[in-house]
């Protein structure tokens, strides 16, 4: 099948795009015509799980008009993480936030772990033990049962025997961040700075809720922190001998199916790339609003999402301008737009990209499938 015979590969993210206001974009023209209807239908079996939990469990309305605030929230700022912070205390923060939703901690035991790398480490990770034997991202020793040096210099066990030792106090949920700090590293804990500070960054993650709300579908996301953007199988390979120049996998995906983020990480583009140009999201009408076609070149309205590791996701041909913006801190599964048929493409779906390297070249691009298979993750094809 046909869909897509090569994306847009925009050189360098469009640095100057900052992304609409929280809401706006919301609520456009929803109705469908009868043949986009029918190309629903044919894929609703698949997406069945995803549009009931996004009508609020009604299962009413495929047009997608009930998309819901609980599943696609934007924060009210987007630059809540990034900003003052670095690219490594970033990546550190999406692994303990990683973590916790690995081990099914509570959004509110994210703030408490980041609160608390925030004060000891400042979210640097620190691989040789200090004059006291601590190191890590949470000043832990191996003296106190943390692990060995090598563990806790990973910062994936450091947060994950970090949350063992959460979940083993009684109460903890009802106790003040710094309580719940300070009884978990039986020391100093944290303060009310870094609580603000950890707070706005986990709002960043989640977008105020999304991703642990319920009513926007469970998500499983695999031990090393990875998920399925879409529930779909997949439809077209990567770089076939029909399309040699294809540098990512479709999905079946019907018209506003969510899409989620395949990893914790930062947005680092979102934008309207249509017939060799490029279109901020604040440019409106966006000519990425309509449906695209074959015979026009580029991604149509796609973002990218930088992940620890410098590995790039990128997500294309989406319906409406994406829900999360430039310099945002997303979660895995954590919804970041709508499936559609915008740019280079012939019917809804979703074409999907794993680069490894930043900035996402074709020459960096990778075999999805085997990338996500190699996370934990296996795909239906
Ligand atoms: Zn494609």
């Amino acid at each position: 099948m046909v869909i897509d015979e090569r994306s847009a590969a925009p050189r360098r993210t469009v640095a100057a795009q900052v992304g609409r206001r929280p809401g706006e974009g919301i609520g456009g023209t929803l109705a469908l015509t009868g043949a986009a209807l029918l190309a629903t239908a044919i894929l609703v079996t698949a997406t069945v799980f995803s549009f009931t939990a996004l009508a609020g469990g009604t299962g009413a309305d495929l047009g997608g008009a009930d998309t819901g605030p609980n599943c696609l929230t934007m924060p009210g700022s987007p630059d809540a993480l990034r900003a003052g912070l670095s690219v490594e205390q970033a990546s550190n923060a999406a692994i303990i936030v990683t973590a916790g939703q690995r081990m099914r901690v509570p959004s509110s035991g994210w703030v408490i772990a980041i609160a608390t790398g925030l004060r000891a480490s400042g979210l640097i990770n620190r691989t040789a033990a200090a004059e006291d034997g601590t190191l890590g991202l949470f000043d832990q020793r191996p003296a106190q049962g943390w692990g060995t040096v090598d563990e806790i210099a990973d910062p994936p066990h450091a947060a994950g025997a970090f949350y063992e030792a959460l979940l083993r106090i009684d109460g903890w949920q009802a106790m003040a961040v710094a309580e719940a700090s300070r009884t978990v590293r039986q020391s100093a804990g944290t303060d009310e700075r870094f609580v603000a500070q950890a707070r706005s960054m986990v709002a960043a993650f989640t977008g105020g809720n999304a991703g642990n709300d319920p009513a926007c579908g469970q998500v499983t996301i695999s031990a090393t922190g990875w998920t399925r953007p879409v529930p779909g199988e997949v439809i077209s390979g990567f770089r076939t001998r029909e399309l040699p120049k294809h540098q990512g996998i479709d999905f079946a995906a019907a018209r506003y199916t969510i899409i989620r983020a395949a990893s914790a990480g930062t947005v680092v583009t979102a934008v309207c790339n249509i017939a060799g140009r490029f279109y901020p999201v604040a440019h409106t009408p966006s000519p990425c609003d309509t449906d695209g076609s074959p015979d026009i070149g580029g991604c149509g309205w796609y973002l990218e999402i930088q992940h620890s590791g410098d590995i790039v996701s990128r997500y294309c041909h989406l319906v409406r301008a994406p829900e999360v913006a430039i310099g945002q801190t997303v979660s895995a599964g954590q919804p970041i737009g709508l499936a559609g048929t915008s740019g280079h493409s012939s019917a809804t779906h979703l074409h999907f990209e794993i680069h490894k390297g930043y900035p996402a070249e074709p020459h960096n691009a990778t075999e999805p499938t085997a990338f996500l298979a190699d996370q934990g993750v296996v795909l239906d094809h």
